[in-house]
């Protein structure tokens, strides 16, 4: 927590605005749009939300096709199917982790080719990183199909000045207990397109036509944020520059103690961005060390330390198999490799400088434990 939540929450209790709705919704909304710098934000009761707002607004419907990133959470592209829609994924860039610029082009020949375009482009900008933006809006512009951002982990991060999630058609953010700023659960869409974004609203409060009575054309949602919620989010929005500093920190920090083993290699950021670093990443190349990164792992748990492992990409899980995935270059399935060599350290902004030299200290044990062994 920031230190202001309980002012904020106090003036919003005493307003008696305990609803989905109310001034702290609006001030929030605003003050999203001017921070990422669009022209409107529409906040809801969380990132999936959004996206499936997104997606409806853009009129997804049964027998669509929707590109999505294969590394990422499971979120990112369920409310495809919400939409009763065809996913495709698209792997991942080795550099980047985000989506692999060949794989999409790809992708969209092949679309074109068969005349089945896809009705949207659901980027994500995985862990903070932000995707090689302008090669991807100039690769969907080509074929005139829309980009929605996915940036719920990159709230703060930027690409060429701009922040993630004001480049595409659709942005989305979430402010779910785990991320860089939190509200306990929530979201925002965020858009240019002011028109698309009164649909959204609309369809975020039941689809409610503007009449006196209460009457529906169609089908809508109850999706919309908390005032409470909202009052709460203010006060860690005023804090994310902050965080930004204080998760860009524990990177460095990583990468000054730990950056000289051999196999070790820390996530780059692209040219011309700056990632908020809400999680600092690293993969192992297994030809240049013995160990394996899941023994790391393994340790720091042992160790009460908790790490977790890379996203297991989409086209990888159950729930999705025999969907179509287009890997970054033939027969080189990245977004699998980086599943099975990468790790997430522990990136909390308010990790001490004391925690983290504990972990440090533990994988450095690990790795000589693990040569010797070798
Ligand atoms: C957290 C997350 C979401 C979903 O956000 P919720 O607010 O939890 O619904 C979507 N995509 C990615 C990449 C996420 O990390």
């Amino acid at each position: 927590m920031s230190g202001e939540e309980l002012a904020y929450i106090q003036d919003a209790l005493q307003s008696n605005w305990i609803a989905p709705l109310g001034p702290h919704v609006n001030h929030f909304e605003k003050e999203i749009a001017e921070y990422v710098g669009v022209k409107g934000a529409v906040a809801v009761s969380s990132g999936t939300a959004a996206i499936h707002l997104a997606l409806h607004v853009i009129n997804v419907t049964k027998g669509d096709l929707v590109f999505c990133s294969s590394l990422t959470f499971v979120a990112s592209a369920n409310p495809i199917l919400y939409r009763g829609a065809e996913p495709v994924f698209i792997d991942a860039d080795p550099e980047t982790w985000n989506m692999s610029t060949s794989a999409l082009a790809d992708a969209l020949a092949e679309a074109a080719h068969v005349g089945r375009l896809p009705k949207a482009v659901i980027v994500v900008h995985l862990y903070g990183q932000v995707a090689n933006m302008s090669e991807i809006c100039s690769l969907c512009d080509q074929y005139g199909v829309p980009v929605i951002e996915d940036a719920a982990e990159s709230l703060g991060s930027t690409y060429e000045q701009r922040h993630s999630g004001s480049m595409g058609l659709f942005g989305v953010y979430s402010f779910n207990g785990n991320k860089i700023i939190t509200t306990s659960g929530g979201g925002m869409l965020v858009s240019h397109d002011q028109q698309a974004l009164e649909k959204a609203l609309y369809l975020a409060t039941q689809a409610k036509d503007p009449t006196e009575y209460y009457q529906h054309r169609e089908l809508g949602y109850n999706y919309r944020m908390s005032n409470l919620l909202a009052a709460v989010g203010r006060s860690q929005l005023k804090v994310l520059k902050e965080r930004v500093h204080a998760r860009r920190a524990v990177f460095q920090r990583y990468v000054e103690q730990l950056g000289d083993i051999a196999g070790f290699i820390f996530t780059k950021e692209l040219e011309n961005t700056r990632s908020n670093r809400w999680l600092t990443t690293l993969r192992v190349d297994h030809s240049k060390t013995a160990f394996r990164v899941d023994v790391i792992r393994r340790t720091l748990v042992a160790h009460n330390i908790e790490a977790r492992p890379v996203w297991k990409p989409l086209h990888l899980q159950p729930m999705f198999s025999g969907v179509k995935y287009y890997p970054h270059e033939k027969g080189m399935d990245v977004s699998q490799h980086l599943f099975q060599t990468g790790i997430c350290l522990p990136s909390g902004s308010n990790l001490s400088l004391r925690d983290q030299m504990r972990i440090v200290q533990c994988i450095k044990e690990t790795i000589s434990f693990e040569k010797i062994a070798f």
